[in-house]
């Protein structure tokens, strides 16, 4: 998983810090200098890193907050808000047109996942936001990436823009903006060609297509996975093409996390979106506050609640909460969750963005694949109501007849048994520790 080095390396340096009721600035200077490490190891830009350090100095050795009640917790806070700063600060949300369509054009070398993003931004556009995008096949070069983009557009059901691979793709951008215009899309997303290097003929074609349509968004689509190199060649393209946002993919691979930190702080681009797999739901608008708090283990619960806000109906989710919190939790309730959850996405993936998941008692066990899942709601299914109601009346002779009735064993019945224990015990523990965040809508 991304970040995996970096969370690690600095939450240990952290920690120490934490309970401190007293803090010097020896202390402050011996911290920084191991954060100082974390982030040249995560592959952070050194001058980004530089600049980093001394700002967190500066304002951690403050008298304000080596003075306070908790200073330790204050200094936490101070990388925090820098942290956040660096990426971004607030989320920078993506541009519309006064009139429509917007037009978005997606640039980037090749295979850094711009034409999957076109997709993704797309599909996020159409859900999120009720929008109507066409998607414009523009990249001549690469035979196959038309195809890609059909086909994308096919599962997506969303009309693709193209005219082949023998006009040009400044003409094929313009006539994709007439024809939106005509049909009433609201949105042009672009493809673009790319190449494995920059190369200033490809640099020369994109400013003529820029030129041509004004694009109310340049995206450069960067591989996360390949660290500084997604800094530098975010620089060339932003000095030949003025970029209006990043978009960062792979960020689900296990990248040191360096291109996420120091794009913004080198060219001074936000991070629009990040992409998260290969799948056309895989991008969430990019906000450096949430992804500090993930680097910083404060775990990322506003995203969590919004994915199950996507997912589930507030009522319900009410009632759940509440049982949840009084320990009245049914295997029915779980069954209901574990199709939530199998919807949200990968389990691992959700639990990494809960406070202090990783370390909660008893969470070892309850991670479970997406083949388990099917076992484990096999067994639930050879419950009575009653049962499921009620697992304390499980005995032996009604655990022999659950395994037989959904082709397990006593020991996997036992075993979920004791995951549901500990689920329970963990949902009463998080829902104590949410109480008081607010809710709060994210942008596009
Ligand atoms: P292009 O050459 O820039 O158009 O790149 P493509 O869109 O063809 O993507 C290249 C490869 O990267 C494909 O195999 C994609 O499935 C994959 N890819 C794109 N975005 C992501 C992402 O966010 N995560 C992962 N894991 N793979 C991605």
């Amino acid at each position: 998983m991304a970040f995996e080095g970096l969370q690690e390396r600095l939450q240990g340096t952290l920690k120490k810090m934490k309970g401190k009721g007293k803090v010097t600035e020896q202390d402050v200077k011996e911290m920084m200098r191991e954060v100082r490490l974390a982030l040249l190891e995560a592959d952070v830009n050194f001058k980004v890193v530089k600049k980093f350090i001394a700002d967190v100095k500066e304002r951690a050795v403050g008298q304000d907050v080596l003075d306070s009640l908790t200073p330790g917790q204050q200094v936490i806070k101070v990388v925090n808000e820098e942290l956040t700063k660096l990426m971004g600060g607030e989320q920078s949300k993506l541009r519309a047109a006064q009139k429509p369509p917007t037009v978005v054009m997606m640039v980037g070398l090749q295979g850094a996942g711009k034409t999957t993003t076109v997709g993704k931004l797309a599909n996020y556009l159409r859900k999120e936001h009720n929008r109507k995008p066409l998607l414009a096949a523009a990249d001549i070069y690469r035979p196959a990436a038309i195809d890609q983009l059909q086909t994308l557009g096919k599962q997506l059901d969303m009309p693709v823009f193209s005219l082949g691979d023998q006009v040009s793709p400044v003409e094929i951008a313009k006539q994709a903006v007439k024809q939106a215009k005509e049909d009433h899309q609201d949105y042009v997303i672009i493809d673009t060609a790319g190449r494995l290097h920059v190369d200033q003929e490809l640099m020369d074609e994109l400013q003529q297509i820029k030129e041509a349509v004004s694009p109310d968004e340049t995206l450069l689509v960067v591989d996360a996975m390949t660290g500084q190199d997604a800094v530098n060649v975010a620089e060339s393209f932003n000095n030949q093409l003025d970029l209006t946002g990043v978009v960062l993919t792979k960020l689900d691979g296990d990248t040191r996390g360096g291109a996420a930190i120091s794009v913004k702080a080198v060219t001074d681009t936000p991070i629009k979106f990040a992409g998260i797999g290969e799948k056309s739901d895989a991008l969430e608008p990019f906000h450096p506050e949430r992804m500090a708090s993930r680097i910083l283990g404060m775990g990322d619960v506003m995203t969590l609640i919004e994915k199950a806000q996507t997912n589930v109906d507030e009522d319900r989710a009410k009632e759940l909460e509440k049982k949840m919190r009084t320990n009245d939790l049914t295997f029915d309730d779980f069954l209901e969750q574990l199709g939530q959850v199998k919807e949200m996405g990968p389990l691992d993936e959700l639990l990494e963005m809960m406070p202090g998941a990783g370390k909660m008692k008893g969470m070892k066990n309850i991670q479970v694949d997406d083949k388990q899942l099917a076992h484990i709601e096999a067994i639930v299914r050879s419950m009575t109501k009653a049962e499921r109601d009620n697992p304390s009346l499980l005995n032996a002779s009604r655990k022999r007849r659950i395994a037989k009735g959904s082709g397990t064993t006593v020991p996997e019945v036992n075993r979920l048994l004791k995951q549901f224990d500990e689920m329970k015990k963990m949902m009463k523990q998080m829902s104590g520790q949410q109480k008081g965040k607010g809710k709060k809508k994210g942008g596009m």
